[in-house]
């Protein structure tokens, strides 16, 4: 039977091992973007996020490409049918532990999009999701919010308890028309 060889560690080194492992976790967050239907508004609040302006690279926060090399997902946009099995595939790509960040009044709900023929319903119906962002487009304040949310979790050592956001298409409506007027 191949052996661990943090198991065979003494018990300080393996307090001194988990710490470190925490600090590096908590200040090279590698986050990969997944869109599963999204009309694109919450796609660029999230690149906006990325950007100079908001800096969330000061968290250690990069996005990258690869599901493999990738500590969380975020995803925006209802699931449509055709994006389901490869969001399922993405997430099961990444190593553990790993978190769900789901951005959007569409990807908790289905938003304005609930209830049209190719859409198969909200993320958390497809993977667990750790930290909801409500907002149709979440602004980029919030998103920064929602990834501190998650930072605080990754440095307790828990898993942060997700509480589903009370979202309806009436209330994405009423957000998205008031981003129009
Ligand atoms: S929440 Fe709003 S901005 Fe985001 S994908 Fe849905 S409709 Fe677009």
């Amino acid at each position: 039977m191949a052996t661990n060889v943090f198991d065979m560690c003494p018990a300080s080194w393996k307090q001194v091992i988990s710490e470190v492992r925490t600090w590096a976790r908590l200040n090279s967050i590698w986050a990969v973007h997944f869109n599963s239907g999204s009309c694109n508004g919450c796609d660029i609040e999230t690149l906006a996020t990325l950007t100079p302006r908001y800096d969330v690279e000061r968290f250690g926060i990069k996005l990258q490409g690869s599901p493999r090399h990738a500590d969380v997902l975020l995803v925006t946009g209802p699931v449509t049918r055709q994006a389901r099995e490869r969001l399922v595939r993405t997430y099961e790509q990444m190593p553990e532990p790993k978190f769900v960040i789901s951005i959007g009044s569409c990807s908790i709900s289905g938003g304005v999009f609930e209830g049209c023929y190719n859409v198969g319903g909200s993320v958390d119906e497809v993977v667990p999701v750790d930290v909801y962002i409500p907002g149709c487009p979440p602004r980029p304040e919030a998103i920064i919010n929602g990834i501190i949310q998650l930072l605080t979790h990754v440095k307790e050592g828990t898993r942060p308890v997700a509480k589903r956001p009370e979202q309806t298409a009436e209330v994405a409506s009423s957000q998205q028309e008031r981003v129009v007027a």
